[in-house]
């Protein structure tokens, strides 16, 4: 009050990144682990909370980077500023073997590479009016929230993701704008088949709104008639936004590559009722603030579409299914009721006891040196359940859940 009645001006903060929660649940997971291991000195902790993955990049993707490295040291091969839409080289294999095999037809422009889909989900998000009102799965990938309210939009649906329900959320009751969809699901592990996203499809059509549709554990579906993408549902492409990345796909966390696809046929409406192309919008946002993902990033992707590209990260996905399966399994011999782990990297187990999940997290460390995660740090729902990743290496996620299975036999 002071300085206004002074009248000195000041630089005032974007109070919406005030309404966040403290991020509290990997930073209270870390500290609680280096507090452990300074008074356990002797005890190895393993954990199976990262939702990173651990194994290197396949052969043929370190070859095409270095290729395209050498590229950049030549006068005559050598790139600079990118087309912000991405190169054609690696649009053309994603419209092949990402969609066409599916029987989705796309065109070049309605696909946008990018550096990861953190990114595109936070720009997409911006370009639909703060005042609209979002659904978000409970529990689910807290970075949905959370750019939500950067953006200062407030008004959140929570959709519940139960036992009851199998961690599928319901339809809402009333209506809303923009509807946040991840399947395979980050934690829960659960994957919407057809019928599931067939009435989601309808229901977006019939209130003008838009799925923001996360499928960035794609790769992940065992089962054959869960849809890789929501444009194998008739209809989609008028109301659905897909993230895609190369994260969980082929080990990219630490490259950055991923697609997100804006069909020409999504619209949405100003507040008079007029049209607008979200393609076009979404293209302006991108030539203004992004600077198009590296050369040498895509060249790295478009090797994953090569024959032997597809074996070697189809090996390393087999390789983490086999630690959740190992998970999975070895948990239910001894009476924990498990979710997940088949179509997905994660195990979404029920604590024992209907035990408080940061209690459950606390007697892991405690008795067997294992961390994991929280449900509840998911969202309220999540009270209760536990995620536990297969992204670590075989041996320590054997001998973390011998450790767990000794516990509570
Ligand atoms: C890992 C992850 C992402 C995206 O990661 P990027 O590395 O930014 O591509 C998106 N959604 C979910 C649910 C994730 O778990």
């Amino acid at each position: 009050m002071r300085y206004f009645e002074r009248k000195i001006k000041m630089a005032n903060v974007n109070e919406d990144f005030l309404n966040l929660e403290n991020d509290y649940l990997f930073s209270t997971i870390t500290n609680k682990k280096i507090e452990f291991e300074k008074n356990n000195p002797d005890k190895k902790v393993i954990n199976l909370g990262i939702g990173d993955v651990s194994l290197p990049l396949a052969p043929v993707v370190i070859e095409a980077m270095k290729k395209a490295v050498d590229e950049m040291s030549k006068k005559e091969t050598f790139r600079g500023y990118g087309i912000v839409q991405g190169y054609d080289f690696l649009i053309d294999r994603i419209l092949d073997v990402e969609y066409k095999k599916r029987g989705v037809s796309l065109e070049r422009q309605e696909v946008f590479i990018a550096a990861g889909s953190k990114g595109d989900l936070a720009g997409m998000a911006e370009i639909l009016s703060k005042e609209n009102k979002v659904a978000i799965m409970d529990p689910v990938y807290p970075a949905y929230r959370d750019t939500n309210i950067m953006l200062g939009r407030n008004d959140i649906v929570y959709l519940k993701a139960t036992e009851e329900n199998g961690f599928t959320p319901e339809i809402p009751k009333e209506h809303v704008d923009i509807i946040y969809l991840c399947s395979p699901n980050n934690p829960t592990g659960t994957v919407l088949t057809r019928k599931q996203l067939e009435d989601w499809v309808k229901y977006a059509k019939e209130n003008n709104s838009i799925i923001f549709y996360d499928s960035v554990y794609e790769i992940f579906i065992e089962d054959r008639d869960i849809p890789h993408s929501i444009y194998e549902i008739e209809g989609a492409k008028e109301v659905a936004v897909e993230f895609r990345s190369y994260s969980k796909l082929a080990g990219f966390t630490g490259v950055r590559c991923s697609f997100t696809v804006v069909p020409k046929e999504l619209k949405a409406y100003t507040k008079s009722g007029k049209k607008v192309d979200l393609n076009t919008l979404f293209r302006r946002r991108q030539s203004t603030k992004f600077g198009a993902a590296a050369y040498i990033t895509q060249r790295a992707a478009e090797a994953v579409y090569t024959d032997l590209g597809q074996k070697q990260i189809r090996e390393n996905i087999r390789y983490y299914k086999e630690n959740a399966k190992y998970i999975k399994e070895e948990l239910e011999k001894v009476g924990f009721t498990v979710y997940g782990g088949e179509s997905s990297p994660y195990i979404w187990l029920k604590t024992p006891n209907n035990m408080k999940s940061w209690d459950f997290f606390d007697k892991l460390l405690n008795e067997a040196q294992v961390v994991g995660t929280p449900g509840v740090g998911f969202g309220s729902s999540g009270e209760g359940y536990f995620r536990l990743t297969a992204f670590s290496s075989k041996e320590d996620t054997k001998e973390a859940v011998n450790r767990i299975t000794k516990l509570f036999n």
